[in-house]
């Protein structure tokens, strides 16, 4: 189709490129329209698109060209401006979806065959050479502007994948933006234009939290990790934790098909901070509010995934994005692990909603768990699931390996209540699931006891890469301290809920082992000792702050917090510790402590 452009189309498309070209038009309006066509895609500047930007898009060019009919069927997105091939393995909801001939989306300047948050994923029209420039965001398009921390202002389109609209955020046109000084974010320049926009009517109905007003004359001290803190600093440590918003990730656009597009979009791989959080602060003081606070996000993902069972379940077909569950896994839980221990503290009505979560989970996991059909040898779970198991980097996977350890401990629990076993099989499947991640984790990690009796535990970035083994000790590629700690959030999740499929209390205290005495070396990535000695690794650089997320081995060996906050002088200990944050993670150590004791414990208020 590359031959037949007519002169004038050429003319247009040229004079929209605006900025874009450098000096080649003429030369290119001479040689006729093979060659524009070929010549545009080399004038784009692709620097505009930043660093890594560009390289992806230049990526393509190295595709070999392939042809296409002008009135190949291209599929509308509803939130950025791209098209799809019909077959493209991205396309969501496909009977939903506007269609326009491929040469019209071309002419349109759409983005053609581009997926992923900023567009660096190539999903479709392999080998398409564009004779159109891309469309520009227009200087009319309605975005968002935000204060940063600075106080430069931003403009950027609502689901750039960089920030969370709310509704007081202040909506304007790019024009109006940059005449009250903002900037444009460069994420957005590289996505392009968005289709739609957020709805600001809508935004404002969306749950909100109360505000949190730290009292006169309160200053807030870092908590101790043996004793209990007063009364007063528990009640203000829930008031902090009341004021964090639900985290519903997605923005309510005008155009709903456009939130679900950002949904899929999105990576929840590190835990969602804020239901990490909720769930922590739970565990740590019995506050039934902080659990409502956990149903907000629950419910709505519940909705999701019975309103569009095909979306929830393409997105859950990884462990990476199965946590897009977590909330609802972990909501429940804690309702039906009440309610076994304490029937009257938990009503009908949350137990029933507590029943309509987990029922969605297990839908929407059906098709990537269940099934006797072409099971994979080894791991006897569904051959496409035991591959992931394999490849995906274990950051990635193990907060969706959490969300469904939870799962299983809720509908045991569930059963118990009900007096029933009809979910057996799929019980059965998940354990065998999470049993399997392990096993295969754990061959791939170390764990190793050194001479004074100590285990240790730690585990390469890389699933599957090719590794080094020296008597018994895995050298090369260990995981980083920042992605390990993600990690952790998965497994903390596991050995709440199933310790006996691999996290029991042996293996916590084989990790405490291991980032306790990485606390005290220079090393970016944590291995044993022995290890060290032989050919210490930084994947990342060594940073002296303590990381917080650490701070639950405590429960496991005596002085991990300590050694997180080894590197920093004492008024600066202190004043990290006394942030929300790191007095809160202290308390929860405390309740992992308290439950290793007393394994029927569902918080830290039943011995306060
Ligand atoms: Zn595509
Ligand atoms: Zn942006």
């Amino acid at each position: 189709m590359n031959t037949k452009l007519p002169h004038g189309l050429f003319i247009m498309g040229m004079l929209s490129l605006g900025l874009l070209l450098t000096g080649t038009t003429q030369a290119a309006e001479k040689t006729g329209a093979t060659a524009v066509a070929k010549n545009v895609e080399n004038v784009i500047d692709y620097s505009k698109y930043g660093r890594k930007g560009a390289k992806a898009r230049k990526q393509w060019l190295k595709i070999p060209e392939k042809a296409y009919a002008p009135n190949t069927k291209a599929y509308c997105d509803a939130l950025w401006m791209r098209v799809h091939e019909e077959n493209c393995p991205d396309l969501l909801l496909i009977d939903k979806k506007k269609i326009i001939t491929l040469e019209l989306a071309d002419m349109e300047g759409w983005r053609i065959g581009e997926s992923g948050q900023s567009g660096r994923s190539r999903c479709c029209f392999e080998g398409y050479r564009r004779m159109y420039p891309e469309k520009l965001i227009p200087e009319e398009a309605p975005g968002i502007v935000q204060t940063l921390k600075s106080g430069a202002l931003k403009w950027q389109l609502a689901g750039c994948h960089r920030f969370l609209v709310n509704s007081n955020h202040v909506p304007m046109t790019q024009r109006e933006a940059k005449k009250a000084g903002a900037f444009v974010c460069e994420h957005c320049i590289e996505r392009g234009p968005s289709l739609t926009t957020a709805s600001m009517a809508a935004l404002k109905e969306m749950p909100s939290t109360p505000e949190f007003i730290s009292p006169e004359g309160w200053t807030p001290k870092p908590f101790s990790t043996e004793h209990l803190p007063t009364k007063q600093e528990i009640d203000l440590l829930i008031q902090e934790t009341l004021a964090l918003d639900y985290s519903i990730l997605e923005t309510p656009f005008e155009e709903p098909m456009a939130s679900l597009e950002q949904f899929m979009g999105m990576r929840f791989f590190f835990p969602v901070g804020n239901w990490l959080t909720f769930y922590q602060a739970y565990r740590a003081t019995g506050d039934q509010r902080i659990l409502e606070s956990l149903r907000v996000s629950a419910r709505h993902y519940r909705d999701l995934c019975v309103e569009y069972p095909d979306v929830a379940a393409l997105k859950a077909s990884d462990p990476e994005g199965m946590a897009f569950m977590y909330s609802m896994a972990v909501s429940a839980r804690l309702t039906l692990q009440l309610a076994r221990k304490h029937p009257d503290q938990v009503s009908q009505q949350e137990l029933a909603e507590a029943e309509s979560f987990l029922k969605a989970i297990v839908a929407t996991l059906k098709p990537v768990c269940e099934g006797d059909v072409g099971l994979d040898s080894e791991m006897g779970i569904p051959k496409a699931l035991a591959d992931d198991f394999r490849r995906r980097a274990f950051n990635r996977a193990l907060n969706g390996i959490g969300t469904l350890a939870m799962t299983t401990a809720a509908l045991e629990d569930l059963q118990a209540i009900r007096e029933t076993t009809t979910l057996n099989p799929q019980i059965d499947r998940y354990r065998k699931c999470i049993q399997e991640y392990f096993k295969n984790w754990k061959r791939e990690g170390c764990l190793y006891t050194e001479d004074d009796g100590k285990t240790y535990f730690y585990y390469p970035y890389i699933a599957g890469g090719r590794t080094k083994r020296v008597n018994g000790l895995l050298l090369g590629g260990a995981d980083d301290v920042g992605h390990f700690s993600h990690s952790m959030q998965g497994v903390m999740l596991v050995h709440d809920a199933t310790p006996e499929l691999g996290a029991d209390d042996d293996f916590m205290t084989a990790i405490a082992n291991s980032v306790y005495h990485n606390s005290y070396t220079k090393n970016g990535s944590i291995q044993c000792p022995s290890a060290d000695k032989i050919q210490p690794l930084s994947r990342k650089p060594f940073s002296k702050n303590p990381k917080n997320r650490f701070y639950m081995f405590e429960a496991f060996r005596d002085g991990v917090i300590e050694g997180q906050n080894s590197k920093l002088n004492g008024n600066n200990t202190a004043e990290i510790n006394s942030e929300y944050s790191y007095r809160l993670k202290t308390l929860h150590a405390q309740f992992l402590k308290a439950l290793r004791k007393d394994q029927s414990l569902v918080h830290l208020g039943e011995v306060m």
